[in-house]
């Protein structure tokens, strides 16, 4: 397994929008399997492959305490949207940034799984936030766009000069909300 680089804001490469995955072979299981270690190494609990400059509509999550139980949506789609909730995100995508966004409560979610099999789940909670922040990705959206322009300013600035620190071999700031 490799371990995948991830694009960080304001790439313009995450704002690709992806095209639907042709066939579940051998070679997008490898991606698969280099998603989700990219995803475990970087202390995240979901990566959508736009993340990784794959512009396909795959994504994994995990969301279990034990960090065991890996979820895989190929082509997923939202087949309807229930209640709002909204709560801080983070993003692998955008280092060192938190902020509220809404989302609906619940999803119910059509895609294909690891197998090449259709399924349909009805999703809450953190899985429910995760891939429908995930699905954003794939339509090129990330979550500092529900933010104001004065906020998404501020998230430029924050990763430049986190950049330099890291540049200058100082640490930035630990993660303090789930990154998805
Ligand atoms: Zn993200």
């Amino acid at each position: 397994m490799t371990r995948l680089t991830i694009l960080e804001y304001p790439d313009p490469r995450l704002r690709t929008r992806a095209v639907p995955v042709a066939a579940v072979d051998a070679p997008l299981r490898d991606l698969i399997d280099d998603m989700l270690e990219t995803m475990y190494a970087a202390n995240g609990i979901g990566l959508a492959a736009t993340q990784v400059d794959v512009h396909q509509r795959l994504l994994v999550a995990d969301v279990s305490e034990g960090r065991n139980q890996p979820r895989v949506f190929i082509n997923p789609e939202i087949l309807s949207k229930d209640g709002s909730t909204t709560s801080q995100e983070g993003c692998l995508s955008v280092p060192g940034y938190y902020d509220d966004v809404p989302r609906a409560q619940r999803v119910r979610v059509r895609a294909l799984g690891r197998d090449g099999k259709v399924f349909e789940e009805d999703l809450e909670g953190l899985l429910a936030i995760c891939v429908q922040h995930e699905i954003d990705h794939l339509d090129g959206r990330l979550f500092v766009d529900y933010l104001s322009e004065m906020k998404r300013q501020r998230v430029r600035k924050k990763i430049e000069k986190d950049k330099r620190l890291r540049a200058e071999g100082r640490e930035a700031a630990p993660a303090r909300a789930p990154v998805i």
